[in-house]
């Protein structure tokens, strides 16, 4: 009996003509995230087969495809000849670890094969019942497991019990690359996963304000990071020094306008960046109303210094929805580190909530812009995560 995982995919099968660049690239995601493991890949029709791997390695190699985006849920399955004797044998080591009541459930893509599925789940169950007395009931109605038994046409079965979710969504780098404006705050991972989930590639950029945010505020995020990385298929972080733009705001800006000049220079920086290095969107963490700089009219303002799309995922989500997939993809743990994030530097005492245009321009117009993005531009640092 050889393990095998079922990895079976949802959207991208919707794709029509396009299928094969989907199903490809999902492919070649795999294979990343599984890179320095040994196993082979199959695919097959709705489905793709991860076998050959070292035992050892099964619960790494679900972690790891639990993280690829485009994956709708996987089995472990073992994988057995056709024939009834060998196809009991493995429907009694999966319920070996269990109790109570259960059915049967055949899908026969053999059509050369002997039994019927009606014919051969109750054969099955049968053989169960007799190899494991007193533990299970037979319950095709409501049972508390179910027992596949997958008749496949090249003459092998897999037989299973339980999926387990992934992702979801579309294979990452099937709609493009979004710069991510990532702090080190909770929001902002959330937002990238959501994007990747959704097939867009990832690339970050984290404003830091050295020497008034420490090294490890830096450190934090290249955590965070990491953990996106993962999700990501591969990230670049671009970490942009942004202490002199804040203090030439500071110095030349009515105080009250502070972040609303800081968000429009982090806005132009992204989606300079993006422009650089083949970028088609900006995404943020931001949701409507949660901070100051997040009402209707401080993201009018910001929104419009770029052209770019900006996508923010998380525009009506409460904070505990957010926490909720913070958790789930391990970064509300880190976010929650104690840190000082560059907006926190210099924040006014009473922050304008709805800025009107007029003044924004009017207080924009005491600084050279384009020198100051410029300048910015010069001296990023590029990790590689
Ligand atoms: P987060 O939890 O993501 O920090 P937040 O609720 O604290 O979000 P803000 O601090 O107002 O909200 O930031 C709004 C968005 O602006 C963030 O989600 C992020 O996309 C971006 N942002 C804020 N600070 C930085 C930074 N230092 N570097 C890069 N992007 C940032
Ligand atoms: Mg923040």
């Amino acid at each position: 009996m050889k393990k095998v995982i079922i990895v079976r995919v949802c959207e991208i099968f919707l794709k029509g003509k396009n299928r094969f660049y989907f199903v490809n690239l999902l492919e070649d995601n795999i294979k990343k995230a599984l890179s320095g493991i040994k196993f082979e890949i199959v695919k097959l029709q709705m489905r793709y087969l991860i076998e050959d791997f070292d035992e050892n390695d099964y619960e790494l190699i679900v972690s790891k495809l639990l993280k690829v985006s485009g994956i709708h849920t996987l089995s472990e399955a073992l994988c057995v000849e056709s024939d009834v004797d060998k196809i009991a044998e493995a429907a009694i080591y999966l319920c070996e670890d269990k109790t109570g009541t259960f059915k049967v459930e055949t899908n026969r893509a053999d059509k050369t094969f002997p039994m019927h599925s009606v014919e051969l789940s109750a054969e099955i169950g049968g053989r169960v019942l007799e190899a494991l007395p007193k533990r299970f009931t037979v319950d095709v109605k409501k049972p508390s497991f179910v027992v596949h038994v997958d008749l496949r046409e090249n003459g092998e079965t897999l037989v299973y019990s339980g999926v387990i979710k992934g992702v979801g969504g579309m294979p990452v780098g099937s709609s493009g690359k979004g710069f991510l404006m990532l702090s080190g705050g909770i929001d902002s991972p959330v937002a990238g996963y959501m994007m990747c989930k959704r097939g867009m590639k990832l690339a970050s950029v984290h404003f830091h304000s050295y020497p008034y945010t420490g090294e490890a505020a830096k450190e934090k995020v290249i955590t965070l990071g990491k953990k996106l990385a993962e999700y990501s298929s591969g990230m670049t972080l671009y970490v942009v020094k942004f202490t002199h733009v804040q203090e030439e705001i500071h110095q030349k800006c009515s105080e009250e306008f502070m972040i609303t000049m800081m968000r429009r220079f982090m806005m132009r920086i992204t989606e300079r960046l993006a422009e650089l290095h083949g970028g088609q969107a900006i995404i943020t963490g931001e949701s409507l109303g949660q901070v100051a700089s997040q009402t209707t009219e401080s993201i009018t303002s910001s929104n419009s210094v770029v052209k770019m799309p900006v996508f923010r995922p998380l525009i009506a989500f409460d904070k505990l929805e957010t926490i909720e997939i913070a958790n789930k993809i391990d970064t509300y743990e880190t976010s929650i580190l104690p840190y000082e994030d560059c907006c926190t530097v210099f924040l006014p005492k009473f922050p304008v909530i709805k800025p009107r245009m007029d003044k924004v321009l009017k207080e924009e117009s005491k600084l050279n812009v384009e020198e100051l993005v410029e300048s910015a531009l010069k001296d990023v640092e590029v990790i590689e995560l």
